[in-house]
């Protein structure tokens, strides 16, 4: 698990927004993602009505999914075309309106109320904006920050949750000498030190 490669990578939020214009997005998948339908009973613990984050939510189709089923949604995206894009491939009319605690951020939030994305920078978001989740689905989120971000990633994400919350993390495995990322390879070991 040698990831001395990886370390000093660093994506810039520009590069993120070109990815999006190019449709430069391989990451995006039409399909909802096969461990989260495995694993919804471990996010939903037999609750309902559940506030889920999806932190760097990209146009996830998993929004949708469980905000169908009943549960309020929150994501955050830094690209604007990417939420837009989200609401309008699910045909869901949404309204934009700018967030005062964040300078130049926007929510952008389906009209029934149950989708709020914000258009920023996750570093952004506090708990005393978005308030705090009973359940989190990271999936190309932990895996997409910068491995120099990793530590600050976790600690806003510890302070997301509330007490007895889910937090589904969807890694991937490879050799990191050969691919420069993102996604990173996070050493499962590096997972237990970040999240405790
Ligand atoms: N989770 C999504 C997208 C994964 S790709 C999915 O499963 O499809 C990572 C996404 O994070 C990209 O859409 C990128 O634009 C966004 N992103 C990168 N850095 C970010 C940051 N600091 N804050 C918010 N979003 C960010």
């Amino acid at each position: 698990s040698d990831v001395g490669s990886q370390k000093e990578r660093v994506v810039t939020e520009e590069e993120w927004l070109q990815k999006w214009e190019m449709g430069n997005i391989g990451f995006h998948k039409e399909q909802r993602h096969p461990l989260l339908q495995k694993y919804l009973d471990v996010l939903l613990n037999g609750r309902s009505g559940l506030r889920i984050f999806f932190p760097l939510c990209g146009k996830a189709v998993e929004m949708k999914w469980l905000a169908d089923m009943g549960h309020s949604i929150v994501g955050v995206e830094v690209s604007e075309q990417a939420v837009k894009d989200f609401f309008s491939e699910h045909s869901l009319p949404y309204c934009e309106e700018p967030v005062p605690e964040i300078s130049g951020a926007k929510m952008f939030q389906s009209t029934s109320g149950n989708i709020s994305l914000y258009c920023c920078s996750i570093y952004d978001l506090s708990s005393s904006i978005v308030g705090k989740f009973d359940g989190v689905w990271d999936r190309g989120a932990l895996v997409a920050v910068n491995p120099c971000d990793r530590q600050r990633y976790a600690s806003l994400m510890i302070n997301l949750v509330e007490k007895n919350s889910s937090y589904l993390l969807v890694t991937v495995s490879y050799d990191p000498n050969k691919h420069k990322g993102p996604p990173f390879y996070v050493p499962e070991s590096e997972i237990k030190s970040l999240f405790g």
